[in-house]
């Protein structure tokens, strides 16, 4: 059996450790904004992989119990859940703590 070989360093994909190093190369920033009517939302900047964010923010839905959606490469919950979604991206997808920045 051949195994697939990963472009970026050449090694078979199970040695290689491409999708790791830039995971943990992510720098996720956490902040809240004010909308129209002095609504909240939570920004969650920084994860550069589509289908990983979408993942996030449906799990963080579940979660949290609120609105949410996906666009222009962040995601947005409605209301204030800066503390709760960091916990969760900790706990439940292993980012470390100095990759979330939280303000
Ligand atoms: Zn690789």
């Amino acid at each position: 059996m051949v195994e697939e070989i990963c472009p970026k360093c050449g090694l078979p994909k199970s040695l290689c450790v491409c999708e790791v190093i830039e995971r943990e190369a992510e720098r996720i920033k956490l902040f809240v904004e004010k909308r129209t009517f002095g609504k909240l939302v939570t920004i969650v900047d920084g994860i550069s992989d589509e289908e990983k964010a979408e993942e996030i923010l449906s799990r963080l839905k579940k979660k949290l119990g609120c609105g949410g959606t996906f666009k222009n490469n962040r995601i947005e919950l409605q209301g204030d859940h800066r503390k709760r979604v960091r916990e969760i991206l900790l706990k439940d997808f292993g980012y470390k703590e100095e990759q979330v920045e939280l303000s």
